[in-house]
């Protein structure tokens, strides 16, 4: 865990608020069996369902990009394997949490349960629509790639708030930040290129 928080550190993860949640977070938990003994090497590793838990120094990127706030309600979509949003209940009030597989969402559910994480909500559905329910939102993170700009999400978004996501057809994804103007207008900045799993449409009929 030492060696993997200094190269989160020296790759530009310097908050000390979410090196602290990252380091609180035992990454072995949500890693599956097959890769145990890698789940504290920085890289992606497999999942369940054909899909990936991310690496731990773009979980930290993309935590810091967020600029969390104590009393922050956060949705994420792309629950995965639930290590993100542990991560992301560690900085905030509430996490409200979307995921297209239902195993995905029912195994992320037991990790929360035995973290004794009791600020996250969980929902089985298409993440691309957001969860209109508990809009606006304060911080708003999408952990799967959307093909274009994420436009429901961002109407989900309160005036001040920050969304941050992958956007990109390809491979290879740009990494947006969008931080509101509080008068219902959007900046947008690139952090870097990134590699995801694609945001689809639906939910998966597989279990
Ligand atoms: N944050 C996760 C990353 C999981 S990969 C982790 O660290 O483990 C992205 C996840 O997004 C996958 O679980 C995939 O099933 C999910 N996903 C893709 N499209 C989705 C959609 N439309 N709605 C909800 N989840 C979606």
């Amino acid at each position: 865990m030492r060696r993997l928080l200094l190269a989160l550190q020296a790759q530009g993860v310097t908050d000390p608020g979410v090196l602290a949640a990252i380091e609180k977070t035992p990454r072995d938990l949500f890693t599956p069996d097959l890769f145990k003994e890698r789940s504290f090497e920085d890289s992606a590793l497999p999942i369940a369902c054909g899909q990936t838990i991310s690496q731990p120094y773009i979980v930290g990127l993309m935590t810091q990009a967020l600029t969390l706030e104590p009393r922050a309600r956060v949705l994420e979509i792309g629950t995965g394997s639930g290590y993100q949003t542990a991560v992301l209940a560690r900085l905030s009030r509430l996490v409200y949490t979307v995921e297209r597989y239902r195993t995905l969402m029912r195994e992320a559910e037991a990790r929360f349960k035995t973290l004794q994480l009791t600020n996250i909500i969980t929902k089985f559905g298409d993440g691309g629509l957001g969860w209109p329910e508990q809009a606006p939102f304060d911080r708003i993170m999408v952990t799967a790639a959307a093909p274009a700009e994420p436009t429901a999400l961002l109407t989900q978004l309160k005036p001040s708030g920050v969304l941050v996501a992958p956007i990109g057809k390809g491979p290879v994804q740009q990494l947006c930040r969008y931080a509101g103007d509080g008068k219902g207008g959007f900046s947008k900045d690139v952090l870097c290129e990134v590699r995801f799993v694609p945001l689809l449409d639906g939910v998966a009929r597989e279990p």
